[in-house]
């Protein structure tokens, strides 16, 4: 559906400057942003894809992953297509490209309140956007957000993290959860996949997102072979989650699988992530997962003050938590999140 969009500024003969993403496209009088889902008509700029959903499922929060808020609970998962980074080893490459190539993805309108209900009939205790970048519908993920902060239901954005703060701040009062993409340290990995040169600018809104909004938040880095596994930069990334987001942020490091344009790139080796987890928790992470590896010891929750599992993932739904505080039930010791 069509809707005007927020957070734009008018040009001179009818431009306008988009200034929901850190590309802050201008977009000539009938023309399209860098993710073709927001197009200029007549001087306004508008969003082609309000509550146009791709995919929508009842989602354990674990597959997101989040590991630390409310480990064993369902979010309502929605998506809808495009993306402002367009990764060349997209897993999702049918919905994110869906507007850059000649795919075609059929998608159904949900209106936010139909959203709630459908979080509400599954059973769902929140509502994650997901499976493309959740920013690109800003305007119904902030609807959305707005209704199921009012109803209870917990609010998680899977992003990439390159929307402005102005959209951040925006969105701040009724999002719970950043689940963060860092995907590497180095200017030069961010232009080999996101195609960006300011690539510093997540890190700024992820930090404001825990120090201004006190989001929940957890990063992911997708360990792509030759492209983004050079110890050094991942050592620099660690250092700076600890220093900015603090030791007890969880960092997923997960297990590429090859997609789309990286088909012809391996797998992760497994004991690639098992020495970059080694190094984070020498570094001083305490939690550090290994992710897209079935039962990977790496998947439970392990008390940094006794070493006792206290959740356990034993795959997909299979979770056992046994914290019912942010305590240790063995040890005492604090464990960061939200456990009920
Ligand atoms: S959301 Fe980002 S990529 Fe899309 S038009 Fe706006 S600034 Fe450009
Ligand atoms: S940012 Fe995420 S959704 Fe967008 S292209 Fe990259 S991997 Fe796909």
């Amino acid at each position: 559906m069509l809707k005007e969009a927020m957070l734009y500024e008018k040009l001179s003969d009818q431009a306008v400057c988009c200034h929901i993403c850190q590309r802050f496209c201008e977009i000539l009088k009938d023309e399209r942003g860098y993710c073709r889902t927001r197009q200029n008509r007549g001087g306004r700029l508008f969003s082609r894809i309000y509550g146009e959903v791709s995919s929508w499922r009842r989602a354990p929060i674990e597959i997101k992953p989040v590991y630390h808020y409310l480990p064993g609970s369902y979010a309502l998962s929605l998506g809808s297509v495009g993306c402002n980074f367009l990764c060349p080893g997209c897993q999702n490459w049918e919905i994110s490209f869906a507007l850059s190539q000649p795919l075609s993805i059929q998608t159904e309108y949900i209106s936010p309140e139909k959203a709630l209900e459908l979080a509400q009939d599954y059973h769902c205790q929140g509502i994650s956007w997901t499976y493309n970048e959740p920013t690109l519908w800003f305007e119904y993920t902030l609807e959305c957000a707005r209704l199921a902060k009012a109803r209870g239901f917990y609010t998680n954005y899977v992003t990439n993290g390159y929307l402005s703060p102005e959209a951040l701040d925006t969105i701040g009062p009724y999002l719970d959860i950043f689940r963060l993409d860092i995907k590497g340290f180095t200017a030069n990995v961010y232009k080999k996949i996101a195609h960006i040169r300011n690539w510093e600018g997540i890190l700024a809104v992820a930090s404001r997102a825990k120090k201004r909004w006190q989001m929940h938040v957890e990063v992911v880095t997708n360990l792509i072979p030759g492209i983004n596994d050079d110890l050094g930069q991942l050592q620099d990334l660690a250092t700076w989650i600890k220093s900015e987001l603090g030791s007890d942020t969880p960092w997923h490091i997960t297990r590429f699988s090859p997609h789309w344009k990286f088909s012809h790139l391996c797998p992760t080796p497994i004991e690639k992530l098992e020495e970059i987890r080694d190094m984070a928790m020498s570094d001083g992470l305490k939690f550090v997962y290994i992710g897209n590896v079935s039962a990977h010891p790496a998947n439970h929750t392990y008390c940094p003050g006794c070493g006792k599992i206290v959740v356990q993932r034993d795959g997909w739904g299979k979770v056992i938590c046994k914290l019912t505080s942010n305590r240790c039930p063995f040890c005492g010791t604090v464990i960061a999140g939200r456990f009920q």
